[in-house]
């Protein structure tokens, strides 16, 4: 099948609700991906913050291939030695007196598993999430969800969601209820714009919630896995959540959703009231372990900081040249950079040139390489972009 082909059937055939960009990749390997036509792109991307360890890291590739030979389904009804690796690791990883996990298959089913467990738990309905959030778009975790384009066409969703303004305990503190099960909060908001808390905040919602019995819900999906610098963010503020979302990064590519609680918690749920066909699944599972081997073997999250740390101060210099960037922020491998207006021909052309990257809102760029990503690629991204910004400034002087 040739490109025009390609598109001309993900056009016809596919729910058109992605905003597709002009590009047909077909393979990657690092940091690096190839279109159809084998040009070459540095992936800013991570397939939205996925493969932390790279396309394809070959550890991951052996783990898939040999669990695809030996079993690929297995019903959690059934125990199974892969699936067992993998829990004792990811106990091993996540902060100390996370300890029971649930294994799902997507990031909002990871939110979903948190809602329903903390109502399950607490007795209680409410849940309190910030402005700006950003959970899934299943029902569950769309309600917990902010952006008015994913939530107007779909009211009613459910009851007892309230959304308070970010970096502020007082009103946090005032939408608490003698019904609020749980505080849901991402350590950094990833679509809304990648935004740091302030100091203090996270700190000051594990007060609360200690001091009013409410169950702090951890959303890291985006910002777990070593991506900010630490094997998951709440460790920049010394946080421990009740509840830990994870996914994207987690299975080295493989779909994989976990929420991992506190034993008594988790231990609210009977057998039965909660459960996913595919949950735990080998194939998965195996994959998952290689990539945290690869993750913990090689200091990805240190290389995150360093890296990150690099590449931040690369994209600051950017700053000082271009009056057109307004601001840069970011933790480790985890940088936004915000512009004084929209960046869609920026995306665009950066994908000419060689650079995939992500948006986050109308006017900001998200930079989500795998960890794995080198200098070189780092200071290419940042030459295409100074080169863009140069042109788009100058277009913007003459109109
Ligand atoms: C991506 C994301 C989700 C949703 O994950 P899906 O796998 O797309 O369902 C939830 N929370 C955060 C913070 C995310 O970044």
């Amino acid at each position: 099948m040739n490109e025009k082909e390609i598109i001309e059937i993900e056009e016809r055939l596919m729910a058109n609700v992605f905003s597709k960009r002009p590009v047909t990749l077909t393979k990657g390997r690092g940091a690096l991906v190839w279109d159809i036509h084998g040009k070459e792109y540095v992936d800013c991307t991570s397939s939205y913050g996925v493969c932390i360890v790279g396309h394809s890291h070959p550890k991951v590739v052996e783990a898939i291939k040999r669990q695809a030979e030996t079993l690929i389904s297995c019903h959690a009804l059934f125990y199974n030695d892969v699936r067992s690796e993998l829990l004792q690791k990811i106990v091993q990883i996540t902060p100390k007196g996370l300890n029971k996990v649930f294994l799902g298959n997507s990031g909002a089913e990871s939110v979903e598993c948190a809602i329903k467990l903390a109502r399950k738990f607490s007795g209680k309905s409410e849940i309190i999430a910030m402005m700006g959030a950003f959970h899934g778009k299943t029902m569950g975790a769309l309600s917990a969800t902010w952006g008015k384009k994913y939530r107007e066409p779909f009211k009613p969703l459910l009851p007892g969601f309230k959304h308070v303004p970010p970096d502020n305990l007082e009103r946090v503190s005032e939408a608490i209820t003698e019904n609020t099960a749980a505080i849901l909060v991402e350590p950094i908001r990833g679509e809304g714009g990648v935004r740091i808390p302030k100091n203090g905040f996270l700190q000051g919602l594990r007060e609360l919630c200690d001091e009013k019995g409410i169950l702090l819900i951890l959303d890291e999906v985006q910002t777990g896995f070593g991506r900010t610098g630490k094997m998951f963010a709440c460790e920049h503020w010394g946080v421990t959540p009740d509840i830990m979302c994870l996914a994207k990064s987690l299975a080295g590519g493989l779909p994989l959703g976990v929420t991992i609680a506190k034993e008594n918690i988790m231990s609210a749920f009977k057998v039965g009231e909660h459960s996913s066909t595919f949950s735990g699944n080998p194939l998965v599972c195996a994959a998952a372990c290689a990539a945290i081997d690869v993750v913990v073997g090689e200091r990805l999250p240190e290389r995150a900081a360093k890296l990150g740390k690099y590449f931040k101060e690369r994209l600051e210099e950017l700053q000082a040249r271009h009056k057109i960037v307004r601001d840069v922020r970011g933790l480790g491998l985890m940088i936004g950079m915000e512009l004084r207006f929209d960046v869609l021909n920026i995306l665009l052309k950066s994908i000419d040139k060689g650079v995939l990257i992500l948006d986050a809102g109308r006017n900001i760029l998200r930079f989500l390489p795998p960890l794995v990503i080198e200098k070189e690629h780092i200071d290419k991204v940042v030459t295409v972009l100074d080169a863009i910004l140069e042109e788009e400034e100058n277009e913007r002087l003459r109109s």
